[in-house]
């Protein structure tokens, strides 16, 4: 193999101890971090000139769905609609310019935006598009929107029986075209199937998306076999820039899949869904919500995550499990507390909460005993605020607990969760700090004793991102013989006064040592 090595110089790097800034000069050697020099290099010596940019460790989104970022770039966004008709209006303009469609597809609609704040039903919707499938699904992806065409050609009916986890909603004794969280799979057979090629097309716009953010590596949350394929065909083009640190979903893992690493590829865990999501009131709550008569969706209870925890360590497979409301959250911990009296919990097992967004007080002892991580995504807290009151009333206050965990010794880490939301690290990092929304409301932030500060922010989104996956011995910090995955910055992050996070400018993005995104 020849020896690959690229040289980064007039950079500013903060030290981590004294917050002073230094000029500094990056050899990296095959991917890894040779040499790091107080000196600028040699005459002669062919260097990348980073124009003063601030160097930081590469941020990486804890959680995140490549192929669906890349997929909403060729569908109808509904995500800035205000209203129904409005949402209608956007995908009528989008056929108009796609009429050799065989099924409109899209997203992004949330009815919290809409002035009348009601789930939608589809008489308006099958008015407008009589004759062709439309299928939109809702923001937080736990519920779709079908036209009456769709829901015939699914031949769903009043007396179709919803698989489990699922519901079809009902209204004067008709279908409202609304199909919540497992029901959603029974319009599957009306979108055209997906091919390697497609999912690889979308892949490669993710990348370019996420490179543009600073992003050096995504933890892919919960691939299918198709995803799986096509990144490793990727891998083997070499178009692979951005680093992968891929979950299974349930389905391929009991299917059987290898713990693969190839490059910048890399799977060695399952992502499990134990609820549903607060917005479409389907996360698992121990009491009811406080603004209608259900308390959730339980999806995998204690026994069903216990047995497919054991499964998984037996593989030496991490379990990464999709927990929102307190009882799934608990579910979890009791399904791990039963792992481990039956003596085959492994020491290093890193269990995952994917969002862990409402906790009982009373369970974040056990979170900590049980070495489980809080994988968290901030931007969720600064979109779901106000929902979150409706839903919750006073249980807000065992909402969005970030600083709690870290008084409670609780590893946590950061993502964003896209494309349900944006995915820049830095409005991630903003929201962790400041608790407000990008238009800074409310003043002085939400539920305010939550906040972290910047450097425990910024930790979330690179050094926590390294132990949640395994690899805090090779990344996550600017060091020799570290992997050289690094984001460039045009300001101090760490200096800065927290209300101007978001006037950052990602400057630069190096990944396995190439400059792979640059703005100088
Ligand atoms: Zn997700």
């Amino acid at each position: 193999m020849n020896t690959n090595i690229k040289v980064y110089s007039n950079l500013n790097f903060v030290n981590n101890n004294d917050g002073q800034v230094k000029q500094i000069t990056i050899y990296v050697k095959n991917g890894i971090i040779d040499e790091i020099s107080y000196t600028p290099p040699e005459n002669g010596v062919e260097f990348i000139d980073c124009n003063n940019a601030f160097l930081i460790p590469g941020f990486v989104d804890g959680h995140g769905h490549m192929t669906h970022l890349g997929k909403n770039q060729s569908e109808v966004d509904l995500s800035s609609c205000k209203s129904e008709e409005d949402a209608i209006d956007k995908i009528d303009e989008f056929y108009k310019q796609n009429k050799s469609l065989k099924c409109i597809l899209g997203g992004g609609w949330n009815q919290e935006n809409w002035e009348t704040k009601s789930i939608p039903n589809n008489k308006k919707l099958s008015l407008k598009f009589p004759d062709i499938p439309v299928i939109m699904t809702r923001v937080d992806a736990h519920a779709v929107w079908v036209n009456k065409k769709g829901i015939e050609l699914a031949e769903i009916d009043t007396n179709t029986i919803p698989p489990d986890g699922g519901e079809i909603l009902i209204e004067d004794n008709q279908v409202t075209g609304i199909l919540v969280d497992k029901a959603q799979s029974l319009i599957k057979n009306v979108i055209p199937n997906e091919t390697i090629e497609d999912v690889k097309t979308w892949i490669l716009e993710a990348q370019k998306i996420c490179l543009s953010q600073g992003i050096t590596e995504i933890h892919d949350a919960g691939i299918n076999d198709i995803q799986y394929k096509a990144y490793l065909s990727l891998v083997k083009e070499d178009k692979l820039k951005i680093r992968v640190y891929a979950m299974a979903n349930q389905e391929l893992f009991e299917k059987g899949v290898d713990i693969t690493n190839k490059n910048l590829f890399e799977l060695r865990s399952v992502k499990l869904v134990s609820d549903g999501a607060l917005g479409s009131r389907g996360a698992a709550l121990i009491e009811n919500y406080s603004d209608y008569d259900t308390n959730g969706i339980m999806i995998l209870d204690r026994n069903k995550l216990k047995n497919l925890l054991k499964k998984a360590f037996n593989q030496n497979f991490q379990v990464c499990v999709h927990a929102i409301g307190d009882k799934a959250n608990r579910e979890l911990i009791n399904a791990v507390e039963d792992v481990k009296e039956s003596k085959s919990l492994p020491y290093d097992h890193r269990t995952r909460i994917e969002h862990a967004q409402i906790i009982k007080k009373t369970d974040l002892k056990r979170i900590f005993n049980n070495n489980i991580i809080a994988s968290i995504q901030p931007v969720h807290c600064i979109s779901d605020m106000y929902m979150a009151e409706d839903r919750l009333g006073s249980r807000t206050d065992d909402a969005y607990l970030w600083s709690t965990l870290l008084q409670n010794k609780i590893k946590i880490m950061g993502g964003s969760d896209f494309p349900v939301e944006d995915c820049s690290p830095l409005i991630g990092i903003h929201a962790a700090v400041n608790r407000q929304k990008t238009n800074y409301i409310p003043v002085d932030g939400w539920n305010p004793k939550e906040k972290l500060n910047i450097k425990e922010a910024v930790n979330m989104f690179t050094k926590d991102t390294a132990f949640g996956s395994f690899k805090e011995n090779i990344k996550g910090e600017v060091l020799e013989g570290y992997m050289a995955d690094f984001t460039l910055i045009d300001q101090n992050i760490f200096n800065l006064d927290q209300s101007k996070i978001l006037d950052i400018k990602i400057m630069g993005t190096v990944v396995d040592g190439d400059l792979v995104y640059s703005a100088f």
